[in-house]
């Protein structure tokens, strides 16, 4: 992570912070949402307080129908756009050719390309014309995100990368979305706390970490790349 002086002190509550943001950096702000629990619940807060934030997703083409199911019933509650940005077609039809759909289980180099040309080469496409990157990443998801600042000049991106709801607990996220009815994906009731891709996410046991069912066969640091953290 890098050290960040910005122009303006940021306020604690997440969305005057937010709004601060957009008054000093407008239509530059950009919120990437996988439609997880806390992308949900920021996606509410942005929409119920009509902050200029442009929303985006990433639709690497491997999605559950029922996150592309909650992708339109969130568009159509809220009223918003969110836009889907898709993988490079010649890069896919190259790598699919050349390794097969099912390479990513057949070593991590390939799971990484999939994720390099599904997600990470999309996200610069998305983020392209932004200053500041917003994402729902919490500390307490996991032992990599433990440690990252609420706002940091992202290494990867040379964004300002804003992370609103970095302090909140699983028990603030949840009666967020329960006192505002936020949609949320059916699989969360059916085990899985943690989604992305299909083939890249199982249902977990009560007893396995959260994030235990993304890329489960593999002994890594379970992240696409996407947040280095
Ligand atoms: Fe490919 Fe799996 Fe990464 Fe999705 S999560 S981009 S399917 S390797």
């Amino acid at each position: 992570m890098t050290s960040l002086t910005l122009p303006i002190k940021l306020d604690l509550d997440p969305i005057i912070a937010l709004k601060q943001l957009c008054e000093e950096y407008p239509e530059q702000v950009v919120f990437t949402t996988s439609l997880g629990l806390e992308d949900q619940a920021l996606t509410d807060l942005i929409a119920r307080n009509n902050i200029p934030v442009r929303l985006v997703t990433l639709d690497t083409g491997r999605l559950f129908p029922e996150t592309y199911s909650l992708l339109d019933r969130t568009k159509s509650k809220y009223a918003i756009e969110v836009k889907s940005v898709f993988p490079d077609t010649l890069s896919l039809e190259e790598f699919v050719n050349e390794q097969g759909m099912n390479s990513i289980y057949s070593s991590i180099n390939c799971r990484k390309t999939c994720c390099k040309i599904r997600k990470i080469d999309p996200l610069f496409r998305a983020l392209n014309e932004a200053k500041v990157w917003v994402t729902g990443l919490r500390a307490d998801q996991s032992e990599n995100r433990s440690s990252i600042p609420r706002v940091e000049r992202d290494a990867m991106t040379g964004l300002i990368k804003f992370n609103p709801l970095l302090d909140w607990n699983d028990h603030q996220l949840q009666s967020y979305i329960n006192s505002h009815s936020v949609p949320t994906n059916t699989l969360h009731r059916k085990g899985y706390p943690s989604i992305g891709c299909e083939p890249c996410t199982r249902a977990i046991q009560p007893d396995e970490h959260p994030r235990a069912g993304r890329w489960w066969w593999e002994n890594s640091s379970q992240e696409c790349g996407l947040h280095k953290g």
